[in-house]
């Protein structure tokens, strides 16, 4: 499952479902290709702390909003946050 961190004042986000992009992997399918079939759009209700989107293969995200960059245990480059 892919979760996705947003800032406190997104109520949009641009995220890639990590499971589509696992898949697409497997399958061989050209990069430029895997962004396309894995990429997620959506919004968030500005007073929302938590809430679940779905990519197109009905994969869950969850989105978290967070009060500042959380921090993580470990550095991970795999996580990606891409807000609005
Ligand atoms: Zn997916």
């Amino acid at each position: 499952m892919t979760t996705v961190w947003v800032s406190p004042s997104a109520t949009a986000f641009s995220c890639l479902c990590e499971t589509c992009m696992e898949g697409a992997r497997r399958s061989g399918m050209l990069f430029s290709d895997a962004l396309m079939v894995s990429s997620v759009r959506g919004s968030i209700a500005a007073d929302a702390e938590i809430a679940v989107a779905r990519c197109v293969s009905g994969h869950e995200i969850t989105l978290r909003r967070i009060e500042r960059p959380p921090a993580l245990r470990r550095p991970d480059d795999r996580q990606l946050q891409i807000t609005v």
